[in-house]
């Protein structure tokens, strides 16, 4: 199946999309993972994404589609995958459209975890502690809540019109949580 999975930083996307990784046995695409290993690598993208990444800002619509449109190329992409951190604008989700219809692997649904922003700060710290991701200073993650909020929510609507959205209640256990998700899919699940 494929599948987005949309949500605040800090929301769980990253922790459920491994989860789902196992059980549907398909790629999760994950473009924050991605730039991360770019970075740390060195490559030339990694050095322009870098400062962006670390400041809490959005990497260009034009740069990413083109990371994007590499990882589509890779045959593993086939049999579905999980989308975790794109698209994050509306244009990049327009994008994301045509490239999936050019490639003939429509998206079958978009899951949206919801999250308050208090519990989201609260989680981010957690990791920041734990993790010392670049991007986790307290001033790089308000300017992320900021940009979620003005810029990837809009996105939640796209998929709502599509009449692709299932909006699930992102707090609980990450078993409560990655059952909800389970639930949502099934309708789709045996969709090759
Ligand atoms: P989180 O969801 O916790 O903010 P991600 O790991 O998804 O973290 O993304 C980390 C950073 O990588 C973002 O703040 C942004 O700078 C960059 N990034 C990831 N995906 C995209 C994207 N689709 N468009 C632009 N920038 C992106």
């Amino acid at each position: 199946m494929r599948l987005v999975l949309l949500g605040a930083p800090g929301s769980g996307k990253g922790t459920q999309a491994t989860r789902l990784r196992e059980h549907l046995q398909v790629p999760h695409i994950t473009t924050g993972g991605m730039l991360r290993a770019a970075v740390d690598a060195g490559t030339p993208l990694g050095l322009v994404v870098g400062p962006i990444m670390k400041a809490g800002n959005l990497v260009s619509d034009e740069l990413m589609l083109g990371v994007l449109e590499e990882r589509f190329a890779q045959p593993d992409t086939r049999n579905g995958f999980i989308l975790d951190g794109y698209p994050r604008n509306l244009s990049q989700a327009n994008a994301l459209d045509v490239l999936l219809v050019r490639i003939g692997q429509p998206m079958d649904l978009a899951v949206q975890l919801e999250v308050d922003q208090e519990l989201l700060v609260d989680r981010l710290a957690g990791r920041a502690k734990a993790e010392g991701r670049a991007d986790d200073s307290p001033e790089a993650v308000r300017n992320r809540l900021r940009v979620y909020e003005e810029q990837t929510a809009p996105v939640v609507d796209h998929y709502r019109t599509q009449g692709k959205l299932a909006h699930l209640d992102g707090v609980g256990s990450l078993d409560d949580v990655f059952t909800r998700i389970l639930e949502a899919i099934s309708p789709y699940a045996d969709v090759g």
